[in-house]
């Protein structure tokens, strides 16, 4: 189908339907695609954008960091790139590092494992939803089959299933979601069936531009149709039941625990942590659950569509990609600096 006859006949159904549509993301790679293809601008007044918290790093607390800063000068932190300038309330890793922190950056938490040193003690920042987990879980049996010891996960992995019911519960009406893509792959078609209950128009979508029309003409159709089963316009790549395998080892080594998102709070359920029986390779670093309150920034409201990214009034001033303020502003996905670069 050409994509303006797409674009036309998503228009001419939110015609029929008669309001603007709020539909809302929660995937930082939509969130980058939907601006940088400028659909914002294409559907002003049809449809209002809103991103929700699947940005790992931006719902991360900055206690998670304060700890992992503290815990550098003894413990190598092995994490991935984009945590490093999320801002702890002292310092970001990166600062640490500067400082003479011990911590290295990851591409692959599997291939990380092949570069402990011998006697090096490591905690592997474990940040991520199920599309990152099952990388962790096989992290762990590489660890443990190599003997190693003195290495440590520091789990605050997260779930996509709880935030989106404490989403749709308390926070926010939309017409409309985007599921995300990737997290599909691992749980599946089935692991979204929950969205069915809120009533909501469902569909997992791909990431490239054409994909995400394709699954605003499906979310249309569906409100059009009052139907609430959730669709799948990711076919390419996404199972009914998702990946078994992937699934298989989160499921040996992880089991749900309570997790913090921003903007959400304390989610029981909404984490994965190492079980039991792998305790030794788990370090669980406390930290007061609250949401950060001596702060401008409005990523937490952002995370929860009470405000859009320009609505903050830091946003391209004090806080912008180079010297980002708040964490939904150091992500490459996070919705301030998807925003930042791509906006009008
Ligand atoms: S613009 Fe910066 S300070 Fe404002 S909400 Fe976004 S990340 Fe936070």
């Amino acid at each position: 189908m050409q994509t303006a006859n797409i674009i036309s006949m998503i228009k001419d159904n939110i015609e029929k339907i008669g309001r603007t549509l709020r539909v809302i993301e929660v995937c930082g790679t939509h969130t980058v695609s939907i601006y940088k293809n400028g659909f914002p601008d294409l559907f002003e007044g049809y449809i209002d954008f809103i991103s929700g918290p699947g940005c790992p790093v931006c719902v991360t607390h900055e206690g998670y960091i304060d700890r992992l800063v503290e815990l550098s000068s003894e413990w190598t932190i092995y994490t991935f790139g984009d945590l490093l300038k999320v801002p702890g309330s002292v310092k970001s890793l990166s600062q640490a590092r500067a400082n003479g922190g011990k911590i290295k950056i990851m591409y692959s938490p599997v291939d990380a494992v092949e570069s402990i040193e011998t006697g090096e003690k490591v905690i592997f920042a474990a940040v991520g939803f199920e599309t990152t987990a099952p990388a962790f879980a096989l992290s762990l049996e590489k660890v443990i089959e190599k003997g190693l010891k003195n290495v440590k996960f520091a789990s605050e992995l997260k779930t996509i299933d709880e935030p989106l019911k404490k989403l749709f519960q308390n926070h926010i009406q939309v017409d409309g979601i985007i599921l995300p893509g990737h997290v599909a792959t691992v749980i599946g078609v089935d692991g979204f069936k929950f969205v069915e209950e809120f009533k909501v128009a469902s569909v997992i979508s791909g990431f490239e531009g054409y994909d995400i029309l394709l699954s605003l003409l499906s979310i249309t159709r569906d409100i059009l149709n009052e139907d609430f089963t959730v669709k799948n316009e990711y076919k390419r790549v996404v199972k009914k039941e998702g990946n078994l395998l992937a699934k298989s080892y989160m499921e040996k080594y992880f089991e749900r625990s309570s997790a913090f998102f921003r903007g959400l709070g304390l989610i029981p359920g909404g984490g994965l942590k190492i079980k039991d029986e792998f305790g030794e390779y788990s370090i669980s670093l406390s930290y007061d659950h609250t949401e950060q309150k001596d702060t401008l920034c409005r990523c937490a409201d952002v995370l929860t569509g009470k405000i859009k990214p320009f609505e903050c009034p830091l946003f391209g001033r004090a806080c912008t990609p180079i010297s980002p303020k708040g964490a939904c502003m150091v992500s490459q996905e996070g919705s301030c600096n998807a925003y930042f670069r791509y906006g009008k």
